[in-house]
């Protein structure tokens, strides 16, 4: 697990994008596995091999700093509704999952852009697990909701959810989404097994 008050380093494949997670306590994040297929092709859009599973550090906002390249940044949405999947176009790596209003201050920084992956410790929830009968399993799904909404509602009290790289003091994105066509979508979910 990470140590009390470490910074974690990350950045896209190339390096053009570079920023740290600040003051990573045991508290400030739950590290999980999300097997969905949202979470998959996100990386099938970007031309990417379905990961199969992606491992992600859940936390807020105001602990991401982009330190370098932040005119990488991206950001697209699967449907309509769907949540912001931030990526860098530099090298079309995903890096991040948000949901669309700020307020929420929410984050998931896939974990395969960590410079020390293990420094998160072993996953302590795992959400959309293939089981047979075309079924899914979710593992640690209470504790994992849990800890967001207590980490949603400290965040909010202490006004701290304005501080952020991904939107506007308006609430707005900090990058206008691109929504995929029903072509694109329809394209990235082919790339995705079960
Ligand atoms: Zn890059
Ligand atoms: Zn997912």
């Amino acid at each position: 697990m990470a140590a009390e008050g470490e910074t974690l380093g990350f950045a896209c494949t190339c390096g053009r994008l570079r920023g740290e997670v600040r003051d990573v306590s045991p508290a400030a994040y739950t590290h999980i596995v999300c097997h969905c297929r949202d979470c998959r092709s996100a990386y099938t859009h970007l031309g990417l091999a379905d990961p199969e599973k992606v491992g992600i550090l859940q936390t807020t906002q105001d602990r991401i700093r982009i330190t370098e390249g932040g005119e990488h940044l991206r950001v697209f949405r699967h449907t309509p509704k769907g949540a912001l999947r931030w990526f860098a176009t530099c090298c079309d790596t995903p890096l991040f999952y948000t949901p669309l209003k700020a307020r929420l201050v929410h984050v998931g920084l896939n974990t395969d852009r960590l410079e020390t992956p293990d420094a998160v410790g072993e996953p302590v929830a795992e959400a959309y697990i293939p089981a047979p009968g075309g079924k899914v399993k979710n593992r640690g799904l209470g504790r994992m909701v849990g800890r967001m909404v207590t980490r949603m509602a400290a965040k909010n009290l202490s006004g701290e959810w304005r501080d952020t790289p991904f939107f506007e003091e308006d609430g707005t994105p900090a990058r206008a989404p691109r929504v995929l066509s029903r072509e694109d979508r329809a394209a990235a979910l082919m790339g995705v097994g079960r």
